[in-house]
């Protein structure tokens, strides 16, 4: 058991209006309640994203947008800011999610993005993993430390008051099949020395990703190298998701 403050964020990815999410996190607080013994956050779509952080306002749940730019304004159609995103009461975003890189997010502006969010005072969490052929060639261990070190490549280790990386393992993201306990461990702890090399590896939180319920998510947590859970088919539900926030505790 580390000391590090397990953080369970649920990703909504394209799903909630504005009034859905509302009602969502109405919900959701009163189930969380006012003293939850791990830290929670919801990552709504953009046009969601200001009326979730005001109907949890005053509740222990953080509001994350689901990707950032990284410069401050200009022609990026279709793309918004993290001053955007602070405006909206969200204070926080994920960066290098599997579904954005595969959208055309690289890895040159993964690593500014990173940066910049940052520097604009947004938590970041930095999704990584592998893909399954990548696993099934044995090269997990070395794609890991590949994105790793690209995205982490502008941080300092100041940052790690505004950092938390999930491994995310392709492969298991919204297909059911989530990785076994062991190799939840084996990878977040990849991640942990990689980061180490920028960042205090006791401190830094690395969540698992990837098919968490509430049936599997005690055992994964309970890894040593397993800080809590990015969620995303199981953080649509409320009761599902506070489900998962109860066990990670
Ligand atoms: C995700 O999209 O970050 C995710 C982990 O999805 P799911 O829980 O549905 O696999």
């Amino acid at each position: 058991m580390s000391s590090r403050r397990p953080l369970v964020a649920g990703n909504w990815k394209m799903h909630k209006t504005g009034p859905e999410a509302r009602e969502f996190c109405a919900a959701l607080a009163g189930l969380v309640g006012e003293d939850p013994a791990v830290d929670v956050a919801v990552c709504p779509p953009y046009t969601a994203l200001e009326a979730s952080a005001d109907a949890l306002a005053g509740a222990p749940i953080a509001v994350y947008a689901q990707n950032v730019h990284e410069n401050e304004k200009g022609a990026h159609t279709g793309d918004i800011s993290a001053a955007m995103i602070l405006a909206t009461g969200a204070d926080g975003a994920l960066v290098g999610h599997s579904e954005r890189r595969a959208a055309g997010d690289t890895d040159a502006q993964i690593a500014i993005r990173v940066r910049n969010a940052i520097d604009a005072g947004l938590l970041v969490v930095l999704c990584c993993g592998e893909s399954l052929e990548t696993r099934q060639a044995g090269e997990t261990e070395a794609w890991v430390t590949r994105q790793i070190r690209s995205a982490l490549e502008h941080v300092q280790p100041a940052d790690i008051a505004r950092l938390v990386i999930a491994y995310e393992p392709i492969w298991a993201i919204g297909t059911g099949e989530t990785a076994s306990p062991a190799q939840a461990q084996e990878a977040c702890a990849i991640v942990r020395r990689v980061a180490t090399e920028k960042v205090d590896g006791e401190v830094l939180r690395v969540l698992y990703g990837g098919s968490v319920s509430p049936a599997n998510a005690a055992e994964l947590m309970s890894q040593h190298d397993v800080d809590g859970a990015l969620v995303g088919g199981a953080s649509l539900d409320p009761e599902s998701f506070a489900a998962i926030v109860a066990v990670a505790g």
